[in-house]
């Protein structure tokens, strides 16, 4: 994989959990979708799960975290493999603004002073999903898909993966003992 060919996109910050979006800690989703030679991947990860946190990062250890996790999407074979035949041609992640941006769009910081009941309502809307994606340009049918990305996580259990290609589609549950399916 040469870095020289990859084209990074920033994006926005992390996003806050909304209602009809399913944030289960400890589990994840992974959506795939084919456009001819091209495929795209998008991973959402419970930020805890990632991180260890669910709030922008303060201190020296956290934002050193982001940074790591940051650095790691940077190397798309140590995350997940189609195949030697399929190069990765997009990264999109959402992990810079969230090291400069000054403040976050919800507000789970402002409720630390409060009564404990009104703390406990302020960590649930402070969830936080992580967001990247890639895209591969593939030169062969893809048979399997592999997902490395369990080592660098922190204690997630399974990945639920759903995949549309031009001939099919179908949906498997991966987990850190089984984390590569077939396609097809
Ligand atoms: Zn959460």
């Amino acid at each position: 994989m040469r870095l020289s060919s990859l084209f990074f996109t920033f994006g926005i910050v992390l996003s806050p959990v909304v209602a009809a979006q399913q944030h289960v800690h400890d589990q994840g989703q992974l959506l795939i979708s084919q456009e001819g030679s091209n495929w795209h991947l998008e991973f959402i990860l419970p930020a805890v799960n990632v991180f260890g946190f669910e709030h922008r990062p303060e201190t020296k250890s956290q934002i050193q975290a982001v940074e790591l996790f940051r650095d790691l999407l940077n190397f798309p074979s140590h995350i997940v493999s189609l195949g030697q035949k399929c190069k990765s041609t997009v990264i999109s992640e959402q992990l810079s603004s969230l090291l400069s941006n000054k403040r976050l769009t919800t507000d789970e910081h402002e409720h630390e002073h409060e009564h404990e009941h009104e703390h406990e309502k302020s960590k649930v809307e402070s969830h936080q999903d992580v967001k990247f994606g890639y895209e591969f340009k593939c030169h062969n049918q893809i048979e399997n898909i592999q997902v490395e990305l369990f080592p660098h996580l922190k204690n997630l259990r399974s990945l639920a993966v759903m995949w549309i290609t031009e001939t099919s589609q179908g949906a498997t549950e991966l987990t850190p003992e089984i984390y590569k399916f077939e396609i097809k």
